[in-house]
Parts: C-alpha cells; structure tokens; sequence
C-alpha cells in the first residue's frame, strides 16, 4: 500500500463529498415528502442538485463533509490497499456518507442509497471470493433478524432504515470473517452509547441518528480486523 494511493483515495472522497451537502440537504426530509426546494435555513431556492461546498449560500457549517468524505477515502485505501475492490469501495462510501448526512438531519436512511451501498460492495466481493460468499449472508442474515427482532421491541430508537443498513454492511464485514462483523456491530454501541449518555448528562437526551456510527464502525472494522 503506497502513499499515493492513500492520497488519491482521500482526494476522491474529500471531492466527492463536497458536492453532498446540497443533496443532502433537499434529501433530508420526512417519509414520502418530496425533495427539499427552499432552503431551511434561510428560505432561498435551492434549484438544482449539484453545488460544490455548502448547502445554500447563506452561512452553513459545511467543511467537515468533505473532510470527513476525505478520512474515509484514506481509511478505505489503508484497508483494502491496491486491490480491484478499492475502487467500488470509494464509490460505495459517496452514498454512504450521504446516508450519514440525511440520518443526521432527519433520522431517515433511504432504501436506495443503502442498496447502492450495498450493490457497490456485496457484488465486487462476491466476485472476488466467492467461497465467502456463505459466510457473509450468514452474517447478513442473523443481523437483519436479531436487529429486525429489537426494532418491533417498543421504544428502542432503532428504526427499519438501521436494521436494513446493518444487515448490508454485516453482509460486507463477513467477507471479511466474524471478527469484523463483532466489531463493526461493536464500534457504533460503543459511539452512540457515548453521545447519548454525554447527552443525558447534560441533560439534552434526544433521539440519536444510528446510521453515521453503523456507517464508521464498517469501516473501522475494515481498517482493523
Ligand atoms: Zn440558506
């Protein structure tokens, strides 16, 4: 794995990710709204799909997609090194972290952007080892079952949207074996349990989007099991 590799993967993502903000922005809206058109800050047009950098042009925090866009292109690079995956893998974190954008906002994870996700990565694996194939929809299975089971539970905060996107980077991380699915299920109780107690603390307890710490455990799972 070179250097130039890492630098060209978190290029990718970083200029990927700077046209998301705008898409995540008029995606970000209830169940079977149609796409934001105005601005929800400030009320102006948001016309059009593709805007490099913030939302809209009144102040918006926006620097951290691309950075982050940035972090998981080199993460990706580390982990997969030049192997043919690294491509579909790059493309696949653009929707992911488009997802993560839109739970943010809304607490929602579109069906389609999960399938993209999960067409970009579950295919090209399934090409490249098709012994683990088996095995990965093993993983897939019993996390969309046990997830699926605590979802019906009342008043557990996960939704149907994290039990489909668990199920499809589970299903990912068992290309990988069993230990990268246990940490890559791990990693986001560990993160999400941390913020939603900080918050109780600070007695700002609210419901806490799943979607982004499914989406980093995936790939710290990737990185280090
Ligand atoms: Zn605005």
């Amino acid at each position: 794995m070179s250097a130039l590799l890492v630098i060209m993967a978190a290029v990718f993502g970083g200029s990927t990710a700077a046209f998301l903000p705008r898409v995540a922005h008029r995606l970000g809206v209830a169940f079977g709204e149609s796409p934001r058109a105005t601005c929800a800050s400030c009320g102006r047009d948001l016309t059009g799909w593709v805007r490099v950098g913030a939302s809209c042009r009144c102040p918006f925090p926006y620097a951290m997609t691309p950075l982050t866009g940035a972090a998981a292109g080199a993460m990706l690079a580390v982990s997969l090194g030049p192997s043919p995956l690294l491509p579909f893998f790059l493309l696949a974190a653009v929707p992911g972290l488009l997802l993560a954008l839109i739970d943010m906002r809304c607490l929602r994870l579109p069906d389609r952007l999960v399938a993209a996700v999960g067409l970009l990565t579950v295919v090209p694996l399934a090409v490249q080892w098709p012994p683990r194939i088996g095995p990965a929809l093993v993983a897939g299975g019993v996390v969309l079952t046990t997830y699926g089971m605590i979802a019906l539970l009342p008043g557990r905060g996960l939704g149907l949207g994290d039990v489909k996107l668990a199920a499809v980077l589970a299903t990912v991380l068992g290309f990988a074996g069993w230990p990268a699915v246990i940490v890559g299920l791990v990693v986001p109780h560990l993160i999400n349990g941390t913020i939603a107690l900080t918050l109780l603390l600070a007695r700002r307890g609210r419901p806490l989007p799943f979607g982004p710490a499914l989406l980093f455990g995936a790939l710290v799972a990737l990185t280090t099991a």
